[in-house]
């Protein structure tokens, strides 16, 4: 994970002010990696992180569809590919989401893949202000070879 990452950030609706006061806060090593987002959180981060910082400043943010529209199955998506160094995830824990399989299931690949996940403002403070996150740290995956090559019984 050594230098530039690709970080994935998603907010529920309740949980924007949230994010966007976070990435505030983390502007400047925000602006230094790539950034991956579902739509509306993403349009909300770059205008946060472009906000004051000059017109030279321009955020590396990449915006996939709306969460509930299958952004967070295109995350999912690209969490299965290898393409993701960090997911910081402020999911609602107080109010059901129309998604809510799409929300598990991209918790659960975030976790089968061993991908470093916050899920609120302190953790997500953990995981940037890791030592290790500047290293060249990489999750060990999980050997699934058994579970691929399986021959099923008739
Ligand atoms: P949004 O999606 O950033 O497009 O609002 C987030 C979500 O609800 O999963």
């Amino acid at each position: 994970m050594k230098g530039k990452k690709t970080i994935a950030l998603v907010a529920h609706d309740n949980m924007k002010p949230d994010l966007v006061e976070w990435a505030d806060w983390n502007k400047e090593l925000l602006l230094k990696h790539s950034l991956v987002c579902t739509g509306t959180t993403g349009r909300m981060v770059a205008a946060t992180l472009e906000k004051q910082q000059g017109k030279e400043a321009v955020a590396d943010v990449r915006l996939l569809k709306s969460g509930p529209l299958g952004g967070d199955q295109q995350l999912g998506a690209m969490i299965a590919e290898g393409k993701i160094d960090a997911l910081i995830f402020f999911w609602d824990p107080m109010e059901a989401q129309p998604h809510d399989v799409d929300v598990k299931a991209l918790l659960r690949l975030a976790t089968l893949y061993n991908v470093p996940t916050a899920v609120n403002r302190s953790s997500a403070d953990l995981i940037i202000s890791s030592p290790l996150f500047d290293g060249d740290y990489k999750p060990v995956v999980k050997e699934y070879r058994n579970y691929v090559e399986r021959t099923l019984k008739k």
